[in-house]
């Protein structure tokens, strides 16, 4: 019996990389040699110690039961001490930090918790697709920001306008950026906390990338080095990235207590918490000498380095990324985003249209930084060959 589905989900936009993924699975099966340069997921496995922590409190019963639902208050102490150690960002762990089952959970419930249907929420454009879709299933209407090369695909908020800004209930950012690879400054993040104070704004910042950067004088900033982000923000964390561990879904959100308490009283409603031995796992990571991490950052540099180069060579323009795992370029002359796609992927390589996370992301295309250099380096010689340079 064919069931009606719910309006939230016949209300989403059309999925819109069918198209890519038929014309994936042709050229596999023509037995192409396939590059996968379209998702952001971590390559390297996680680093044996946080493994190890795994094994041994999964053979604890302790940890069979119930987790709390805020997470374990070690887990959040070592949450709390990550982002004091790394920011210099003060978090009361009892109140202030709650455990998620991955950042993405966090995201997706969080405008459960503030969005009335017909309130309204500002998202960027290009944009992760999570909190938009997100604030729709509250009932929210999304309002999207435009970014650009021009504004270095930060948002410019005196732009946005006056009753819109009134009415926005929250924003949506994330930096380092899925998918442009662009950092936060200083002074767009002392903006931001002080119009989100002037229109009585929540700011909702994902920080999944911010260990993943390229040089020490580059290190990502958290929102709460801003004075007084407190009475505003709400960050989420994620260890899959910097520990290589997006299997395992586990992450945090840290900031004001009552944002906090309010995710908190959805996912009391929705889920049991996440597994004790993976938050020891957790613990193991977040409290080690993050060695693992610095190694992770010199691999993705020559990484990233080998895509530049060969970019450059092609006259292909990109913003050169200070952080996260995404190279975000410029399609060439007399191509759309999707026309680049499909040609690439006739030579087995696949990379991520910039118009899927936003209509100002056409004229892009993402490049993944999650293979080896010598697999970057042959997709690289593939593109050059495609594209006749
Ligand atoms: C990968 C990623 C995350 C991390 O999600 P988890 O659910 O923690 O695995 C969050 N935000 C963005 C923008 C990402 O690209």
């Amino acid at each position: 019996m064919p069931f009606e589905k719910a309006d939230r989900l016949k209300r989403l936009p059309p999925y819109l990389f069918a198209d890519i993924d038929k014309k994936k699975r042709e050229v596999a099966a023509r037995g192409v040699d396939m590059i996968g340069l379209g998702i952001g997921d971590p390559d390297r496995p996680t680093p044996a110690f946080i493994i190890k922590e795994l094994a041994r409190a999964a053979k604890d019963p302790q940890n069979h039961r119930y987790p709390d639902y805020e997470g374990l208050l070690e887990f959040r102490e070592a949450a709390a001490g990550f982002m004091k150690k790394r920011f210099g960002a003060a978090l009361d762990p009892k109140t202030e930090v709650i455990a998620l089952i991955g950042s993405k959970e966090g995201i997706a419930h969080f405008p459960l918790a503030f969005v009335n249907p017909g309130d309204l929420a500002i998202v960027t454009d290009p944009c992760y697709p999570v909190p938009a879709t997100a604030v729709s299933f509250a009932g929210g209407e999304v309002y999207r920001t435009p970014m650009s090369a021009k504004s270095k695909w930060l948002p410019e908020l005196k732009k946005i306008p006056e009753d819109i800004a009134r009415r926005a209930k929250a924003i949506f950012l994330a930096y380092p950026s899925n998918p442009t690879g662009a950092t936060a400054t200083r002074e767009f993040c002392e903006e931001l906390v002080a119009w989100a104070k002037k229109y009585n704004t929540i700011v909702a910042t994902d920080c999944a990338y911010s260990e993943i950067y390229y040089d020490e004088d580059d290190k990502p900033l958290s929102i709460f080095e801003i004075p007084g982000a407190k009475d505003v923000a709400i960050e989420f964390h994620s260890l899959s990235k910097t520990f290589n561990m997006t299997g395992w879904r586990i992450g945090w959100a840290a900031g004001n207590a009552g944002l906090v308490a309010g995710l908190g009283q959805v996912k009391t409603n929705v889920d049991s918490g996440a597994f004790n031995a993976i938050q020891y796992a957790g613990i193991a990571g977040l409290t080690s000498d993050l060695k693992s991490v610095e190694k992770m950052r010199r691999v993705y540099k020559k990484r990233r380095n080998t895509v530049a180069k060969a970019l450059r060579e092609m006259g292909i323009k990109f913003l050169k990324p200070k952080a996260g795992f995404f190279i975000w370029a410029s399609v060439p002359e007399g191509y759309t985003s999707a026309g680049l796609v499909s040609k690439l992927l006739d030579t087995g390589v696949v990379v991520t249209p910039g118009s899927g996370f936003g209509a100002c992301g056409e004229g892009y295309f993402r490049i993944a930084l999650t293979v080896e250099v010598e697999r970057l380096q042959e997709a690289m010689d593939r593109v050059k060959k495609a594209l006749g340079k």
